[in-house]
């Protein structure tokens, strides 16, 4: 089955994200999406929760904070500590039976692994629609993936709910999530996708900016 996955996606429980379940799931069917990775910033918490509570099929991630940049790992059940070194990261990731990936390997202002990036990762995230400058990080992620010889795979990195599925991963698997992560860690799998319009994105931006100066306004 040629499943059709969004591998990188930030709910609400991310500090950064405005995605709701609700939205998540409207978004992830409107693109057409067989599967969706919640990957929230070093908690696995709301991904859990989401996957027990809709019936849309969520593979349970987390996007590390490493002290050398941000590792994904898919296909977990526990969180992964944050500020280890990427070797360490990756480990705990294989520990907890997940699959490791150099997420925007290259990509500026985003924390990324860079030279990092080894053969013990088990994917390359070659395509990730929110990296800037976008074309300049897909053709490094592509060179980095090639040379280290590992899966390929896509992911919209949203953090607002139009951006899902802007990057997805074509996964040749059965419809579960143990089947999804086993295909990947095999490389039955290739990205797709473009970036994310930037009037996308700059609404996406204002309206955390509009969430912000809220916060701060003092409750009378
Ligand atoms: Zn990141
Ligand atoms: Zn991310």
């Amino acid at each position: 089955m040629q499943l059709k996955i969004d591998l990188h996606i930030h709910t609400h429980y991310s500090y950064d994200s405005l995605i709701t379940p609700e939205e998540l799931v409207y978004y992830a069917r409107k693109h057409g999406l067989d599967a969706v990775a919640i990957t929230d910033h070093d908690r696995i918490d709301g991904a859990l929760k989401i996957a027990k509570e809709t019936d849309f099929p969520i593979i349970p991630g987390i996007e590390v904070s490493s002290l050398n940049g941000h590792v994904v790992g898919l296909n977990l059940q526990e969180p992964i500590p944050k500020k280890l070194s990427v070797s360490e990261t990756v480990d705990k990731i294989h520990e907890k039976g997940g699959l490791a990936v150099a997420c925007h390997p290259v990509a500026f202002m985003k924390g990324s692994v860079g030279k990092n990036a080894n053969a013990r990762f088990d994917a390359v995230e070659v395509i990730n629609a929110s990296a800037i400058p976008f074309g300049y990080s897909v053709k490094h992620g592509e060179k980095i993936a090639s040379s280290l010889g590992i899966a390929r795979v896509a992911g919209s990195d949203a953090h607002y709910g139009p951006e899902i599925g802007c990057a997805y991963t074509i996964v040749d698997a059965e419809l579960k999530v143990e089947d999804i992560a086993k295909a990947i860690g095999k490389g039955l799998c290739q990205p797709f996708g473009g970036p994310i319009p930037l009037t996308t994105r700059l609404k996406a931006e204002l309206l955390l900016l509009r969430r912000k100066t809220n916060k701060l306004q003092p409750v009378i």
